[in-house]
């Protein structure tokens, strides 16, 4: 079996585009980010494919850039001039921050095919660095508008496999895997383990055992407005939203399509509800992010100062903003023998007596094998209120 990265990232977002792309092969549209991420890595795939290392001029780059340049899936030619403008501002930007640097790479656009058990998982790495410790570093353009969360960069196999690669091609593991934002002109580095590598490996042999078994279900993900296969899709045949935004974006282009079947101005409306959705949603995600950074800081700030404040004995600690005292807070129980023992010879025992939700829940759980009694504890519930709760959808699991 032949995998990539595209191939297995494709799956786990969701197996039935996975099939749709890899196994039926059936055509996908043109897209403007596909035609615009391939013309930028051209160009610095001639920026950086040299063999003394003089770099040409920033005129000569953005020369490239034209001679180098898909047109394919803009809407329309200012759309286009729009993104080549873009193009053009991401390079010179890159120029100026990688000139004075420039030094020549071990490799561009490397290929790789790593046999994994039966698995042939092939690549292009962008460029293959020598750092000046004599170490190999990798790095990855992106041209994504935003950075991506840090627990996807993280998660995400795209880093491991790379490192495997390079351990084959180079028979040494790579000290730094660099993912070169270049439109917030960012960069994340990392380095990956043992156990990352592992772990990585496992999810591969996942992925390939279930297409191996034919698992090929949908699963909604962020990415389905710009599935090329939406108007196949039985998740989103009756969702006006999700289809405004896929009209939006060109992926709806049969009979089926919002397009031509709504008026304009109710396509206009769904596109802006799905916009606002979509920002709100965003905005959500990273606020829950920031959130949990902040939890899980403030639980190591609290432990340190615990433990200044134990070590010296102190009560309260300042800093410039302000003071913080410290004090010990019982949690307590009664003992029930001894309440019993202590209220029912005044009579008082009945009236503190109620339905205890976790006392019911471990009855119910006790009754389990017993139907009848569970059926008749349950026709006494009832709905007090209802309330919603929002979650985090995981990424399809391999399983
Ligand atoms: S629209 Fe979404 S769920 Fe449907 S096939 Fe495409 S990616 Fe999968």
């Amino acid at each position: 079996m032949r995998l990539s990265y595209s191939a297995i990232s494709t799956y786990q977002k969701c197996p039935l585009s996975y099939k749709f792309l890899y196994v039926d092969r059936l055509p996908t549209k043109p897209s403007h980010h596909l035609s615009f991420g391939s013309s930028i890595h051209s160009a610095l795939e001639f920026f950086y494919n040299v063999e003394v290392a003089e770099p040409c001029s920033l005129d000569r780059l953005l020369e490239e850039l034209d001679n180098v340049w898909l047109s394919e899936g803009y809407e329309n030619e200012s759309h286009e001039v729009q993104y080549k403008e873009k193009g053009r501002a991401i390079l010179t930007q890159f120029y100026n921050e990688n000139v004075l640097a420039f030094a020549v790479p071990i490799a561009v656009e490397k290929r790789f095919a790593l046999d994994m058990d039966g698995i042939t998982l092939s690549g292009i790495i962008d460029r293959v660095d020598r750092l000046s410790n004599g170490g190999i570093e990798i790095i990855d353009y992106k041209t994504n508008e935003k950075l991506p969360p840090k627990t996807k960069i993280n998660t995400d196999l795209q880093l491991p496999i790379y490192h495997m690669a390079i351990e084959e091609l180079y028979g040494t593991a790579p000290e730094k895997l660099t993912l070169y934002f270049l439109v917030p002109n960012r960069q994340i580095s990392t380095r990956k383990t043992k156990n990352d590598v592992t772990k990585a490996k496992d999810t591969i042999f996942k992925v390939a055992d279930n297409i191996r078994s034919k698992k090929f279900d949908p699963f909604k993900n962020p990415l389905c407005p710009w599935c090329d296969f939406i108007e196949l899709c039985p998740l989103h045949k009756d969702d006006p939203v999700i289809l405004a935004r896929a009209a939006a974006n060109g992926k709806t282009s049969t009979g089926k399509s919002l397009k031509t079947a709504e008026p304009k101005a109710a396509i206009e409306e769904l596109k802006k509800s799905a916009t606002e959705i979509e920002n709100a949603v965003d905005e959500y995600l990273e606020l829950i992010e920031k959130i949990n950074g902040a939890r899980s800081r403030l639980g190591e700030l609290q432990s340190i100062i615990h433990n200044y404040c134990e070590s010296n004995g102190l009560a309260s600690v300042s800093g410039t903003r302000g003071e913080l005292s410290r004090e010990a807070r019982k949690t307590t129980h009664y003992n029930i023998d001894k309440l019993r023992e202590l209220l029912e010879p005044r009579g008082l025992w009945e009236k503190v007596l109620d339905v205890n939700g976790h006392l019911l829940k471990k009855l119910l759980d006790d009754a389990s094998s017993q139907g009848e009694l569970r059926k008749i504890i349950e026709t006494a519930k009832e709905v007090e209120e209802i309330s919603y709760v929002l979650y985090v959808k995981d990424e399809p699991t391999e399983e």
